[in-house]
This record gives C-alpha cells, structure tokens and sequence, in this order.
C-alpha cells in the first residue's frame, strides 16, 4: 500500500465517481452491470491493480475472462497506468474457466480420480470418440437415422453446461431426436466411461470435473482457499455450470466480483443465460450492484444509432447510454449492388482512413460467419493489403497439426486410444486392426510407449513401426527438455510421412515449423499441449507472426471473436436478412433476439467511424453446378427509426450519399409522375 500509494491515486484519478466506488469497494461481493463501452473491462483490470496494491498477493487473485488474449490484456491495463512494477500482475491467475480448470485439476487430479497427465480432448476429437462409441453400440446402422455425432455432442454439451434433464433439451431444442432417448443415454454414459479408462477430458469434463470437486466440503475449503479474491468480466455469457463453480469456489469466502451486459449476451448456444447475472444477488447475499451509464467508447452519433437498435430489445435490464464525445459523422448504411462492390467499397474506405493517419490495425472489418469475409480477403490479398482473420479458424482441425498434437498426446498420455489410432495409421501399411493390436500391446506392457519395438507388425509395416518405436522412446527420455526440442524431434520422423500422405505438402509442413516456433514459449510439454488445446492461434497471423510487408494489419472478425474489444473504424458487412440475423438463427423469437444482440455488440465496438454495408444482390452455390444469386434485403434491425440516425449511401453512383441526391430532385416529382401515367 506505501510502496504504490501514489500510484494508485493516480490510477484512482482516472475513473468516475461510481468506477471508483467499484474499484475500491471492500471484499463482498460486487456486480457491475453496465452497458457496451462504459469501462467495465477498464474497472475490472484497476480492481485488480488497486487489490494488489492494497497487498493482496497477486497469486492468490483469480481473474476469469472469455480468452487468454482478453487476460492478458486487461493484466496489461492494470498494471500500465500507474504501477511502478508489472511484474506483479504476471503472478495472477488469469485466463478462461477452462484453462483455470485444467490448471487446478492437474493439482487436485488425485481427489479427482485423475491421473494428472490426462490429455483433453479438443472438439472434433471428441465427436470422434462419440462416434466409435456409437458404431459399438451398433446404434449407426438402426432403420431409422440416429442422430448424427455432432448433433450428439451437442446434445451431450447442453445436459452438461445446463441444468436441465435430457428429455426437457431434446423436447425443446432437438425434437427430432427425442425417440432416441434411451439410446442417447446409452451412448453418453459408455462415452464418459471410455473417457474415464482413458484418462481423457473433452472441453466440458474441465468444467464439470471443476465442479464436482467443490460439491465436497473440504475440498471446496482447500481450492477455494486458494484465492482471496475472484473477478469474472463479461458475466453474461456464463452457464449454469459456471456459475455453480463460482458458488462452490465462495463457499467460505464471498469476494467476487462479475461485470456484464444482457444486451451483448451473445452466447445461449453454449447454454449461457443472463440468469446468472440477474440471480447473482440471490446467489450471493449481500451484493452490491453498480450501474455505469456513461458511454466513453464512440461518439455520440454512434450511440445514438446503437442506443436505437438495441431498443428494439423486449426484455433489457442495462441502461440507455449517453456519451461526452461529440462530433463526427453519422453511421453511414450503404447499400451495395452486389459483394464485389461491397469488397471494394470497404477497400477503398479503409484506405481512405488509412490516408487520414488511421493505421490499419485500428479498423475493423466484422460480420456474423467467418464465410463471409471469403470474397473480401481474396480483393484484399489483390490489393496487398495485410490483414489478420480472428475467429472461425480450424487450426486444430487441420489434419497435420491433428497430427502432430497426437504425437505430444501419446507420450503424455499413453493410454489415449484416439491420438495412438491416428499416429500409427500414418505408417505404411497399417490400418485400423493392427493399430488396435499395437496399442493393446503397449497397454498390455503397462503404457511404456517404448515397448511398440517388441510388437509384431506386419512385414510392410516394420520399417516405420520401428522409426515411431524409436521416437516414443526418445520422447520418453526427452520429457523434461523443453517443447520445442521435442516438436523438432517429431517432425524428424513425421515429415517424410506427411509428405506421403497429404497432397499439398507445403503448407502443411510450414505449419509444423510455425508450431515448432510456437512451442519455444513453453517450458513444459504438458503446458504447450494444453494451452495448444483450449486456446489454440485465433488468428491466421498468430502462428505465421506478423505479416512480412509491414506491422500494420487489417483486422477481419467474426462479431462472436470481437467481443469486449474496440476499434477506431469498424465496418459491418453483409447485413442482410440471412446473413445477420442469419438464417439459421430465425427459429424463434429467442434467437431473433440473441442476433439482434450481436448486431448490438458488432456496432457497439466503433469509437469514431461506422460503416453498415449489405449488398444487394448475393451470390451463392446453388446445388447444381451453375452459381446462382438472389436479391437480399437489408437486416431487419434497421428498422426506419434506426435509419433515421444513420445517413443512407449507395456505393458505386461515385458513392454518393443518397440524401444529396435526393436534393437535387425537387421533393414529391417522382410521386407525380407516377400519378400522371394514369392520367
Ligand atoms: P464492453 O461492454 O464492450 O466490454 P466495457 O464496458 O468493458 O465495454 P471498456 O472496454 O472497459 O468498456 O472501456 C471502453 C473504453 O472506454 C476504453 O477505451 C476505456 O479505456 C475507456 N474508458 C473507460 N472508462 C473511462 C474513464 N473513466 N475515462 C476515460 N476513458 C475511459
Ligand atoms: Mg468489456
């Protein structure tokens, strides 16, 4: 506290009245709801600085974001304004609740009835699981269409993020699938005990492993004991299960604090509800709510604009926002012929600001599918202009690095059966029955990944079972040494087999060397894996660095990956009715209203500019051989009370604003033509 007093006065001085008051407010618990751009990140990040000022030990501070990037970021902010020493706030435990969960389980996995080398299970590998658990059972080759494995692993995910019964889920969100009832609970009951003989975790086993754990007392008292104090941003998109974490993490100690929006709840399809946030006062006795009301993120006009579309909301519980900085333009709506003219009026605007001294990185282009920015990244590759994709990205899914991750999987955890049957079916002249027989040898000599040399592989098979028998053997003994020595040692063995199994060899081995660079940021096979897992690259350019041109890059969206985050131009393409609300999301009212608010949030990120652009006519595969289009029409929530804030442009006419247009006309001319044709 003397060390940093005038530190944080300073910091103190930067903050309103009521950001203060949540700043500095005692250790009960804290709810912050509040509306798009009002600091309640700002507030969250000086909390934790001003705690640690205060003496708390950083370590015993746990701060739950929706990314590591979100953490890293706000660490970065708590500690920039006024500390004198940064190093402190690298001591808090900052991240997702699934990282947080991998981090605690790897020390309580004995309570857990885990092995704490278990290996997780990222989203693809797990339907994979599902789907050999279900061909066991034989329920794929029933008359009647089961449900297929992705539908399954929905399913699955909802009855374990929510606390609703399996049939209450399928009745109301997959109705179809409710005569398989009995067979569904079959098949996840054998899931979750494979995982468990096989000492693997899917995404949801860390949060439910997490929660179990608390629901005994004395554990509850030993992990939530760890922490003097708990911080959750972006409160709103929590699920049940996340909140029943945060209860049995407070059990003996109620300092927490959340922060959040029911207007950007964006997230209902990971079972997320806003009744966490408005039950949190029930929850936690006590409580005190803090409500920000001024906007300090976009101009005026641009409130006024999202202020409008958000008020189309039924149910809302945030305030209307107001804000202090006035000027600039208008929200512009432009309307474009087609995509192409969408591409190259963002293109040209983007340079236009760019011009203005508005660097790159400072603009963002957003839209609702990470589809929708195909046709723009190939106009912006033409241009040569850099740009980073955020969201939508299947790096882990990518088979090499599927590939590679095996490998790592393998030597943690040698009875994981899935990265076993994908390592060895890489080899000459192995398929499913002898990779099955060469991992019930290695069980059958107790997991030594080693022992592969002594199996009895068919002759085609020989030489390279004896090349990865060697491998496993050196990254046994190699267990210690850094990652990257050991994602070294694996390519060794594994690019000649990539280039013999894939078609397009290049990139893929690229990819390899990138993960190789990536993995020197680790001490530990085990942390590489697992961070590798939760949160793998988000960005094309996280794993290929920098673009080479210069360091300014452009930066593309999905509205989901830009969430929390600000730019000073954004532009919204393909707002039209199908892309946003897209068309997959016009079911019910429920889903109508979760578009609208990520309309909300994707305007909301705008500090001076905002562009709304949709293009008229939209091309699109049909499933014939020919390419088809159809006419759009605008996104429904520019409503004309919206649009009455925004000024209407329609691109390619010299984008001229469609109002100065309309001043050259004298008013009600066309109207009269239209009457005398029938004179
Ligand atoms: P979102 O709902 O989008 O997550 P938020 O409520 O978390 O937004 P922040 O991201 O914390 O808002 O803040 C928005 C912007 O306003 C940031 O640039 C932040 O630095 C700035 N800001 C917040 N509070 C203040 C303040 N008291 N004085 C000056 N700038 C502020
Ligand atoms: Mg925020």
């Amino acid at each position: 506290m003397v060390k940093m007093g005038k530190d944080i006065q300073k910091l103190l001085a930067d903050l309103n009245p009521r950001q203060r008051e949540a700043v500095t407010y005692g250790n009960g618990p804290l709810l912050i709801v509040a509306g798009a751009g009002t600091g309640k990140t700002r507030t969250l990040a000086y909390r934790v600085a001003y705690l640690i000022a205060q003496g708390v030990p950083p370590e015993r501070i746990l701060l739950i974001t929706f990314t590591r990037r979100a953490a890293e970021e706000m660490l970065k902010r708590a500690t920039s304004p006024a500390a004198s020493d940064d190093s402190l706030a690298r001591h808090v435990w900052g991240g997702t609740f699934h990282a947080t969960a991998n981090r605690l389980l790897r020390i309580y996995a004995q309570s857990a009835g885990l092995s704490p080398d278990f290996t997780i299970l990222d989203r693809t590998d797990a339907e994979d699981c599902l789907n050999v658990v279900r061909n066991n059972l034989s329920f794929s080759t029933k008359d009647k269409r089961f449900p297929r494995k992705s539908t399954c692993l929905d399913i699955y995910s909802r009855r374990v993020n929510g606390n609703e019964e399996l049939e209450a889920i399928l009745r109301r969100d997959f109705p179809w699938c409710l005569m398989w009832q009995d067979e569904l609970n079959q098949l996840f009951r054998e899931y979750v005990q494979r995982k468990q003989q096989q000492n693997i975790l899917d995404y949801d086993d860390l949060l439910l492993y997490w929660y179990y754990l608390l629901q005994e007392e004395a554990l509850a008292r030993s992990i939530g004991s760890r922490f003097d104090h708990i911080l959750v941003d972006e409160y709103q998109d929590t699920n049940p299960i996340q909140s029943g974490i945060l209860l049995g993490m407070r059990r003996f100690n109620n300092s927490i604090t959340v922060v959040g929006d029911d207007a950007q709840s964006i997230y209902s399809f990971r079972s997320a509800t806003i009744r966490n946030m408005l039950d949190f006062p029930i929850q936690f006795p006590g409580t005190r709510v803090v409500t920000l009301e001024q906007n300090y993120r976009s101009l005026r006009p641009i409130l006024e604009t999202t202020n409008r579309v958000i008020g189309q909301a039924r149910e809302r519980y945030s305030k209307e926002l107001w804000s202090k900085r006035d000027g600039g333009q208008r929200p512009h709506l432009i309307t474009c012929p087609d995509e192409t003219r969408q591409d190259e009026t963002v293109i040209r605007q983007v340079l236009e600001h760019y011009e203005q001294g508005i660097p790159l990185r400072k603009q963002a282009v957003l839209f609702r599918a990470a589809s929708h920015s195909q046709s723009l990244e190939l106009a912006l590759v033409r241009h040569n202009i850099p740009f980073h994709k955020y969201g939508g990205l299947r790096f882990l899914e990518a088979a090499h690095v599927k590939d590679l991750i095996s490998f790592l999987r393998i030597s943690e955890n040698p009875r994981d059966e899935m990265a076993w049957f994908r390592v060895l079916q890489l080899l000459r002249g192995v398929g499913p029955v002898t990779a099955g027989a060469a991992f019930q040898h290695v069980l059958a000599n107790h997991g030594t990944q080693s022992s592969l040399a002594t199996f009895k592989a068919p002759p085609a098979a020989q030489e390279e079972m004896a090349g990865l028998a060697s491998l496993m053997g050196d990254l046994q003994s190699m267990a210690d040494d850094r990652p990257s020595a050991q994602v070294e040692r694996i390519g060794e063995f594994y690019l000649p087999l990539l280039e013999r199994n894939y078609e397009d060899p290049g990139p893929r081995a690229n990819d390899i060397e990138h993960l190789g660079e990536l993995a020197r940021r680790y001490d530990s096979r085990r942390q590489f894996l697992a961070e590798l897992i939760l949160d793998p690259p988000v960005s094309t350019g996280d794993l290929a660095g920098p673009p080479s041109r210069d360091e300014d890059w452009l930066v593309l969206s999905t509205i989901h990956s830009a969430k929390g985050l600000e730019w000073d131009v954004v532009y919204l393409i393909h707002a039209a009715d199908g892309c946003l609300p897209s068309d997959m999301a016009t079911g019910d009212n429920g889903q109508v209203e979760e578009e609208l608010r990520l309309t909300y949030v994707a305007m909301t990120r705008a500090r001076d500019f905002l562009y709304v652009l949709w293009p008229l006519r939209y091309y699109h595969k049909s499933r014939g051989l020919t390419d088809n289009h159809s006419y759009a029409q605008c996104c429904r929530f520019f409503t004309p009370d919206v649009t009455a804030t925004m000024d209407a442009v329609v691109a390619g006419d010299g984008h001229r604003n469609a109002d100065e247009v309309a001043d050259n006309v004298p008013p009600g001319r066309i109207a009269d033509r239209i009457r005398q044709m029938w004179r």
